[in-house]
């Protein structure tokens, strides 16, 4: 087996890498870089090899990181087949639909906006997206499935996102696993990442190596004092936030807060068609809920809806909401605030001192979410440059990904036969720190990989 590391690596957007076995090119997730405008249009509109020589594709989850360029690639001539999870397949099709529909909207706005620039094209269309949906084939977890090159894969629940996986490729000599994104014990809704069985060789994400995470039960009390501080001001509230599992997750927590009447019943809104058809392909997929929320299904209760809830699929209900006065809460994607409807809601709202920006998720260098996290006080939006005087805030607790005590547990189990770990999806500053640990816990050799790099196993 042959590894070439093509994306995620050194950073934590882009994730791919290609597995060769027996002359067969298996691409490890097609994922799509984000970050500087311009440098990821460029990274992701550059495949680095011929898009026809890959055999077939396998995709730990639906995460635009890790799936977003397979349109680009089925554009670009790649019909092989995609094998995942069903309910990763459910949701890729809201998700690369929506992710061409952002695209194409951007450029036509970009274009309106800026007639005299070059054109901008959208990085694939919707048409590129429908054609991929077919080549997708259901892997059930836990299901040994023979692919390309004389590999088996198996999936284990990540504990990441619904339908996340962890995979092991084996060619029936050499063991190989893919962590994709690692979950944490105890996230709402979704099951606890699984163990993995002892394998030779494994490539892991890192993206808070050197870090811990607070608590998850601080969420709920964190929540509270921003909603209550921002409506006391009569401001808004804008919570940029993935559309799959952070969404799910605020709602599920501003749910139970209007139930045990901890904040007032002001107005809220999930501003997303994609959240809109997420929500739904949660509900149709039960067999990935933890106990607690199947528990919430059988007695009757929606975990994903109340009174004061309204789901925004339009765009014209979605401006609407600049004329909306009071105070209201808006849970709008993308997480990262690159794309999609948040950007309208923070070009509107980032200007009045009222009105707090709740960050919600991991934020990748240079995205626009990170720029509000470190405090800029004018960013560009659209390409505007807006002044911030908003209130900023993190809610760090709801991290689907594991820390760094949580990945060198998780490893745990694979650790009697490995002899190597490759470090990916996280910065230098995460992943360096993560690979002394774990030479100095399990006595392996950990490498933090670099874009390009090609390793035999
Ligand atoms: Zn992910
Ligand atoms: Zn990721």
């Amino acid at each position: 087996m042959r590894l070439t590391f093509h994306g995620a690596a050194g950073g934590v957007t882009g994730s791919q890498h290609k597995l060769e076995s027996n002359g067969a090119n298996i691409l490890l997730d097609c994922g799509m870089f984000q970050g500087r405008r311009k440098e990821a249009e460029k990274k992701n509109r550059e495949m680095p090899f011929p898009a026809r020589s890959i055999d077939a594709v396998v995709l730990s989850h639906a995460h635009i990181d890790h799936s977003g360029r397979l349109p680009l690639l089925v554009q670009e001539g790649f019909h092989g087949p995609i094998y995942t999870t069903p309910a990763t397949i459910d949701l890729c099709a809201s998700m690369l639909r929506d992710t061409a529909h952002i695209a194409e909207s951007d450029a036509a706005f970009v274009n309106r906006h800026h007639p005299d620039d070059e054109r901008a094209e959208p990085l694939y269309t919707m048409a590129d997206a429908d054609a991929t949906m077919p080549l997708f084939r259901p892997v059930e977890y836990r299901t040994p499935t023979e692919i390309a090159g004389g590999l088996t894969m198996e999936s284990y629940d990540a504990g990441h996102i619904l339908g996340s996986s962890s995979i092991v490729l084996t060619d029936g000599k050499t063991r190989l696993a893919f962590s994709g994104d690692v979950g944490r014990p105890g996230l709402p809704i979704i099951r606890d990442p699984e163990p993995l069985p002892p394998v030779d060789y494994l490539i892991m994400e890192s993206t808070y190596g050197s870090r811990k995470h607070p608590q998850e039960g601080e969420a709920l009390g964190r929540l509270e004092e921003v909603v209550k501080r921002t409506i006391g001001r009569g401001g808004r509230l804008i919570i940029p936030a993935f559309a799959v599992g952070r969404t799910q997750q605020i709602v599920l927590l501003l749910h139970q807060l209007i139930d045990e009447q901890r904040i007032p019943a002001v107005p809220m809104f999930v501003d997303s068609p994609l959240a809109v058809d997420v929500t739904k392909t949660f509900r149709a997929h039960p067999e990935c809920f933890d106990e607690e929320t199947a528990r919430y299904l059988k007695e009757g209760a929606d975990p994903f809806g109340f009174k004061r809830l309204s789901y925004v699929r339009e765009a014209e209900g979605s401006k609407k909401l600049n004329d909306l006065r009071g105070p209201f809460i808006v849970i709008s994607p993308s997480g990262m605030c690159e794309a999609g409807r948040v950007l309208h809601h923070l070009m509107h709202n980032v200007g009045d001192p009222k009105n707090t920006v709740l960050i919600t998720g991991y934020q990748a260098e240079n995205t626009l979410g990170r720029k509000l996290l470190t405090g800029m006080k004018t960013v560009r939006i659209f390409g505007i440059p807006t002044e911030v005087r908003a209130e900023v805030q993190s809610l760090n607790e709801l991290s689907g990904h594991a820390d760094a005590d949580e990945l060198i547990s998780w490893m745990k189990p694979m650790t009697p036969t490995l002899k190597r770990v490759f470090l990916v999806h996280g910065e230098k500053e995460e992943s360096g720190p993560l690979a002394a640990r774990i030479l100095a816990t399990y006595g392996v050799e950990a490498i933090p990989v670099a874009p390009g790099q090609i390793y035999d196993l």
